[in-house]
């Protein structure tokens, strides 16, 4: 009989985990195929109508997945914006400023349920516009954006309650500028609690990304909206810039770059208007060695991979305790071998198409200094489609601090691994970064967790879980992540006056 010793040593060592996948096999293309009802043209929407631009210019809007043309969009100069202001400020005057909470309400509650009825044809039509992977707009856009809705209609009849003691009252006109990467989930975010408090609305979507925001204007006129309540001026930099600083708007609200957002800062420093800004992110995922390793590479996938990574609060640093390295990083590369990039309308895509030509080389040149700069890159064979803007999912590993994939936001499918040894280490190195938007913390310690959730400096941090959202739940950054939260009892704060 042999010994148990013997026994051990005789047994075939476990392969390691690099070896377990063999090559992905194929399922049949599952083409969504709702029809998006597109508009081969899309005017301005101001004062309840949809209106053709002064300048009667158009700008295109394409599909980033095949590049071909989705429609025309009307780009609005001073003048446009100047009528949406004005068209705003006498619903505010008029109608909407004045009516009371449980009225309001209705109208809110309205809007959430046509988004409904709509879903799926708003799901396609966000895919098509932005790229991101169906699954996605059906599963977590639209009926996310459709529960800000039903969230903030719930408060307009309570709104005594969101600061006790205090009485609440609306601003008047604010003026609201959104990315590209949840189109019609940042405009629920901007115009739900801003209606709710009694508020009217200029908003300007992203260049690339304005289609679901048009549709939505054709909801808000079935709502019966008042005129002028919301208004949605689409446009270019400039005509941000024009919403941005506009002389009606009593508050500002904007979600994109750090770098425009400063330039906005600089720009209204020394006015009255009340601002929030939503900015850049860099955040960190940590993962500690007691971790429940599988589940921690699913967040982790989720974290960075999600939208292309097209997420402000992505994971895009991960930082993974030093006796669980190896495994992590083999356990990943299997995952990412696994995941399907290309069409994004087709239901088993993980990863759909980068937003923009523009922003696929932004990615690209990242991911060259990573390279440049000694990290170690490793991306899956997986074929991309001829036509359109794809990139592969993209793990670095020994990463440093010093790099540019370790300091500077990619905003892309790709994900730098550094390593710690001690809590301390782990602290120090997620809090040394310009942002502070959101972090991740994997560990079965529940005091470990209350721990890094007090030291860490970002305004999300996820335990054992990533990307989870939730109306009811605030959020917002920290340092250059920006100031104000969207979501809650804060997020509605930051919409009224306080007497
Ligand atoms: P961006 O370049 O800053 O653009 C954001 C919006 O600002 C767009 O509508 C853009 O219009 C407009 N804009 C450009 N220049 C302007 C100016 N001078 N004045 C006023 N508006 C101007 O950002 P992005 O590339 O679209 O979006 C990605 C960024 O958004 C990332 O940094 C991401 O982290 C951040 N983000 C933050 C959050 C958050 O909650 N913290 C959420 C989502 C995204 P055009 O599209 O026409 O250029
Ligand atoms: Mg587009």
């Amino acid at each position: 009989m042999p010994t148990l010793a013997e026994k051990k040593s005789t047994r075939p060592s476990r392969p390691a985990p690099e070896l377990i996948f063999g090559d992905l096999w194929e399922f049949d293309p599952a083409p969504e195929t709702a029809d998006p009802k597109l508009k081969p043209r899309y005017d301005l929407f101001i004062g309840g109508e949809f209106v053709a631009p002064k300048s009667g210019k158009y700008f295109t809007s394409i599909n980033p997945a095949d590049e071909l043309k989705l429609a025309d969009i009307a780009l609005a100069g001073r003048d446009d914006v100047d009528a949406a202001y004005a068209a705003a400020q006498r619903a505010f005057d008029t109608t909407w400023g004045r009516m009371p909470g449980r009225e309001r309400a209705k109208y809110i509650f309205r809007i959430a349920r046509l988004l409904q009825d709509r879903a799926r044809e708003f799901a396609v039509a966000e895919t098509l516009d932005g790229g991101k992977p169906i699954k996605e707009s059906r599963d977590f856009d639209v009926p996310m954006a459709a529960a800000h809705f039903f969230y903030h209609a719930g408060w307009a009849d309570k709104l005594d309650y969101v600061a006790p003691g205090r009485r609440v009252a609306p601003l008047g006109v604010v003026g609201q500028v959104i990315p590209w990467n949840f189109p019609l989930l940042m405009l629920a975010w901007k115009i739900a609690p801003a209606l709710a408090m009694g508020n009217t609305v200029v908003l300007k979507p992203a260049e690339t990304t304005n289609i679901t925001c048009l549709k939505l204007a054709e909801i808000l006129q079935d709502a019966g909206l008042p005129p002028g309540t919301v208004n949605f001026v689409t446009g270019a930099g400039e005509t941000g810039a024009a919403v941005m600083g506009h002389s009606t708007a009593a508050k500002v609200a904007f979600t994109g770059s750090t770098e425009v957002g400063k330039i906005i800062m600089r720009s209204l420093a020394g006015t009255e208007k009340k601002m929030t800004m939503e900015l850049g992110g860099k955040a960190a995922n940590i993962v500690f060695d007691d971790a429940p390793l599988d589940q921690a590479v699913e967040g982790i996938v989720n974290g960075i991979f999600f939208n292309q990574g097209h997420v402000c609060c992505a994971g895009s640093r991960l930082l993974v305790h030093e006796p669980v390295a190896d495994r992590v990083l083999a356990k990943l590369k299997n995952r990412i071998r696994v995941l399907r990039v290309g069409d994004p309308m087709d239901k088993n895509t993980d990863i759909g198409a980068i937003n923009s030509k523009e922003q696929l080389g932004k990615i690209a040149a990242l991911v060259d200094s990573g390279v440049k700069e000694g990290a170690e890159m490793f991306q899956p064979a997986c074929k991309l489609p001829a036509k359109g803007y794809y990139f592969r999912p993209t793990i670095f590993s020994g990463v440093s601090m010093s790099h540019r994939i370790a300091r500077e936001e990619i905003f892309g499918p790709v994900l730098s691994i550094l390593t710690f040894r001690t809590v301390d280490e782990a602290i120090e190195k997620a809090n040394n970064t310009a942002y502070g938007l959101s972090a991740g913390v994997w560990t079965d310690k529940g005091s470990r967790i209350l721990k890094m959730s007090v030291e860490l400096k970002a305004g999300v941090v996820w335990a054992n879980t990533y990307n989870k959202f939730d109306p009811t739940s605030p959020f917002g950054g920290y340092k250059e992540s920006g100031f104000g939260r969207e979501g809650g009892r804060q997020g509605l704060l930051d919409y009224c006056k306080l007497a």
